[in-house]
């Protein structure tokens, strides 16, 4: 990989060498690993024609055209090239990388624009704000007007796309997760391991359960737990997205608010988070100031599956009887490389039937905020997954990020699929019944 600074804008990113260029044409492993290149057959939805695509624009050979700029938006950012990739191509830079730029050249559509800048910038990367719009949406979501709009068919006339993204919202909470603990959890009897808690940005509003599931987790494997109350979203959502600066700025109050404290480990319950998190370093590779402290930072950072598979699993007084699957979240198994250690922890449940689902590792179509912005691609992707899930016929669906949890509900429901699709820490809960 060569970095080449041009002036069209593309400053400081990897650029694939023209040997690697050449590579990728007698190459192509990546290609059936591509969810849109299955979709569509095409070269340039593919992992290797969008590679090709970014560096003829950062070379200034190529226009920012609105056809480049679909292909960008059109990739999920799932990273499963990365995984194929046999040349260690860095395919989710570039990408993100691309997406800056279109950002910072205001080349989105006007409703990317209000969503990405209003939501992104505004909304999650400030806790009040995000709050503020949680309560009312909550009040829409339980006061009667969702189901008003409903039942009249209003929200489908009007807006199909507000009532598409109705089916696949998550339900906010009536209560907010940080708003019901004090910064710190101690465990009955001794304490083995003091961990720092990510309590999340939708997480704290909108999967709360999720996150008290993984704090009694913790607390019965004797983990006194650190939930810093000044903590802010990892950044994830917004550098997926392009937006570096916000991200930035986002993973530096977290590096200082985390560095207050002697932690064993930082527990992550949402894939994207984690990977965004164990990527602070790369994030801050220019700010001097930070770099050393956000390497500490990250090398600390654990997904609760392989922070349980480090320390080893408490046996269960019960057996727990039940048929397991598990779907791997892009953001852990592409780019974190967790795929063992959850399924080892699942088989090793004592009275589990643990099945393998098909083709676990291929994206659910929910990547972060795609299946709102290019939700009829986001439900032909879903599609493949399901005929998976149905194939699996498990009771239980286990996978350990929101987004996919809520994309695999909504395909489940769409499906008829009665399997409960949980959490690792839920399930944990249940099978110690805790
Ligand atoms: S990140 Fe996913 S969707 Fe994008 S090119 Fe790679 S495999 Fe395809
Ligand atoms: S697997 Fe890597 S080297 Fe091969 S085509 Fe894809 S990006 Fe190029």
């Amino acid at each position: 990989m060569s970095e080449i600074r041009h002036s069209n804008g593309f400053h400081g990113i990897d650029i694939p060498s023209d040997d690697i260029i050449t590579n990728c044409m007698h190459c192509g492993l990546c290609l059936p690993t591509c969810p849109t290149y299955a979709l569509t057959g095409r070269e340039k939805s593919s992992p290797r024609g969008r590679i090709r695509l970014i560096k003829s624009v950062a070379e200034g050979k190529l226009e920012m055209s609105n056809g480049f700029i679909d292909e960008m938006n059109f990739c999920l950012d799932c990273q499963a090239c990365e995984t194929a990739c046999p040349a260690g191509v860095k395919y989710g830079s570039l990408v993100e990388s691309a997406r800056n730029q279109i950002r910072l050249q205001d080349k989105q559509s006007f409703g990317e624009s209000v969503l990405k800048k209003f939501f992104l910038r505004n909304v999650l990367s400030n806790p009040r704000q995000l709050k503020f719009v949680a309560r009312m949406l909550w009040i829409y979501q339980n006061l009667g007007v969702e189901s008003i709009l409903k039942k009249l068919g209003i929200a489908r006339l009007l807006t199909p796309k507000l009532a598409r993204l109705q089916e696949i919202s998550p339900r906010i909470d009536p209560q907010f997760f940080d708003e019901q603990h004090p910064e710190v959890i101690r465990p009955t009897g001794t304490v083995k391991h003091r961990v720092g808690f990510l309590s999340g940005c939708v997480m704290n509003v909108a999967f709360s359960q999720i996150n008290e599931d993984t704090i009694k987790v913790l607390l019965h494997h004797s983990c006194e737990v650190i939930i810093p109350k000044q903590q802010v979203c990892c950044g994830s959502l917004q550098a997926h997205n392009g937006d570096f600066d916000v991200a930035r700025e986002l993973a530096k109050k977290n590096i200082d608010i985390f560095s207050e404290y002697e932690l064993d480990a930082i527990i992550m319950n949402s894939a994207g988070c984690g990977a965004m998190m164990k990527e602070y370093g790369h994030y801050l590779q220019d700010d001097a100031e930070y770099l050393t402290k956000a390497k500490l930072i990250a090398s600390k950072v654990k997904d609760i599956s392989e922070f349980l598979f480090d320390i080893g699993l408490k046996p269960a007084t019960d057996a727990f009887r039940h048929k397991v699957t598990y779907h791997d979240a892009c953001h852990l198994v592409h780019s974190q490389k967790i795929s063992a250690q959850p399924r080892s922890l699942l088989k090793s449940i004592s009275g589990l039937e643990y099945v393998e689902l098909n083709e676990a590792s291929w994206c659910c179509g929910s990547a972060g905020i795609y299946n709102v912005v290019r939700y009829e691609d986001s439900m032909k992707i879903l599609e493949r997954k399901m005929e998976n899930i149905e194939i699996a016929n498990a009771e239980y669906i286990v996978a350990n990020n929101p987004g996919c949890l809520l994309q695999i509900e909504h395909g489940c429901r769409q499906h008829s699929v009665q399997s409960k699709v949980v959490h690792l820490s839920t399930l944990l809960k249940e099978v110690y019944q805790i």
